[in-house]
């Protein structure tokens, strides 16, 4: 806080496009307008205008400018933007153009979000919720995303966090009137009343399956099978169809292959991993070994084997996880027709036959797994630890006994603070370069 710096970043994605939005934040944002573009349009209008170098007075490009004076801005500080044609020289020379200007620097990865935030314009959850709608690639995702950034999930939160206020208050009272053993003991179990009735609520809240972080995150399926049962081609064949998300995502090196899938809304990540069978040599049994911790981690696990081969079963280590396996028999095209007919789902990754079977079987496990809700889920883990501290905090103070109230007050304390981290209500200082950090500069 108190960074008085304008900032200033591109805003729209970077490479060509007919577009591109380049948008400064800050007390000189008036200024940069003055020197580059003048006239400055009125409070909330655009206008056309020539851009110019404010040294050389060289015509950078010609565009729109938008003039938004602070504070009833996204932001609480003066806006500009300007939007000109996408061409990455273009762009260039604008933004070396406005850091020319004085007290005016590039912006960090998501400092717009964090002076959004840290002028109380939107709490932690809605700012992390900002990232995900961007990054939202599916209905479902967008859904969850923009209801999280209106409030849902704050508002939640803000709620039992007035209530363990109102309870540690209660239990502050039973402290002060100590020696009034009549008027103390009411405080205390009204506080008692008040946190035993917030516990189910958050206990509940906290055993959601997972459904708002796999819906974040994707509903993880892990290809398995023996060597050269297909499972790259079926990767592959997912790979080509309409439903697959092709996002470019520079910088992402990953050791497994991984196929995004758009699936009724969902969002759905294959991954094709190491054939399993027994390893040889060092290498092979590292690629075994990571299979088996991909598949671990995984909602789904699709066993997949040659349809030729008779008796094809997973190793007791995907066993285990029984229903959670999927069955798959490949090579279809390569066996009599009549031999594929024991309820198993039956592809051929070089046909395609059986895929649209397998995409809708998918959805299905999915949607059952992600379900429906009324109260919005935990979409990140971050909230899912502080939940569990402020439960884990109640329960303490829920068990104690009565004599122990100054202890007791201070785990109610603990449980508020935890709830207030979740949202930033309490200082969270500590936290925002991690969340920050993470956003895309321009956002
Ligand atoms: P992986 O080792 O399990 O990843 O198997 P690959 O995808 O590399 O496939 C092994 C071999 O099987 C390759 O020669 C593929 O062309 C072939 N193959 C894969 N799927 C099919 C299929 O559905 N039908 C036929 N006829 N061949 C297939």
């Amino acid at each position: 806080m108190g960074d008085r710096s304008t900032i200033f970043a591109l805003s729209s994605a970077p490479g060509r496009a007919a577009i591109a939005v380049v948008r400064v934040s800050g007390p000189c944002a008036g200024a940069v307008i003055d020197q580059m573009a003048p006239p400055r349009p009125i409070d909330r209008m655009t206008g056309v205008r020539r851009i110019r170098h404010p040294e050389s007075g060289e015509t950078l490009d010609q565009g729109l400018v938008i003039w938004f004076a602070g504070p009833k801005t996204d932001t609480n500080e003066d806006i500009a933007e300007f939007h000109v044609h996408g061409g990455s020289a273009i762009v260039r020379s604008v933004l070396s153009a406005i850091a020319c200007l004085p007290g005016c620097r590039l912006a960090e990865p998501g400092e717009f979000t964090r002076r959004a935030f840290e002028h109380g314009k939107i709490d932690l959850a809605q700012a992390e919720a900002r990232a995900d709608l961007v990054d939202a690639e599916t209905e479902a995702q967008r859904r969850q995303a923009l209801r999280q950034m209106s409030g849902a999930l704050s508002s939640l939160y803000d709620a039992w966090r007035s209530k363990l206020i109102e309870a540690a208050s209660l239990a502050e009272a039973a402290i002060d009137f100590s020696d009034e053993a009549d008027v103390a003991n009411v405080a205390f179990e009204r506080a008692r009343g008040l946190t035993a009735k917030l516990r189910p609520a958050i206990a509940a809240h906290l055993d959601d399956g997972n459904r708002g972080e796999i819906l974040r995150e994707g509903f993880r399926v892990v290809l398995t099978g023996a060597p050269n049962v297909g499972k790259s081609s079926l990767l592959n064949a997912l790979a080509r169809r309409d439903a697959a998300i092709v996002s470019e995502e520079a910088g992402t090196t990953r050791d497994v292959i991984e196929v995004r899938l758009d699936l009724e809304g969902l969002p759905i990540v294959i991954s094709d991993t190491a054939g399993i069978r027994e390893a040889n040599g060092p290498v092979e049994r590292e690629g075994v070994r990571r299979t088996l911790a991909r598949a671990r981690d995984a909602e789904l696990v699709i066993w997949l084997s040659d349809a030729r081969v008779s008796e094809s079963k997973p190793p007791p280590e995907i066993a285990y996880r029984g229903e959670s396996v999927l069955h798959v028999e490949n090579k279809i095209d390569l066996v009599d027709a009549r031999r594929t007919c024991c309820g198993q789902l039956a592809v051929s990754a070089k046909t395609g036959a059986g895929i649209d079977g397998l995409s809708e079987r998918l959805a299905k496990l999915a949607g059952e797994r992600i379900g429906v809700f009324e109260a919005p889920p935990i979409t990140q883990a971050r909230y899912r630890e502080h939940l569990s501290t402020c439960l884990e905090a109640i329960d303490t103070f829920l068990s104690s006994a009565p004599e122990d109230v100054e202890l007791r007050a201070e785990d109610l304390r603990r449980a508020t603070q935890a709830l207030g981290r979740i949202t930033g209500r309490v200082d969270v200082e500590d936290l925002l370069d991690n969340i920050f950090g993470r956003f895309c500069i321009g956002k």
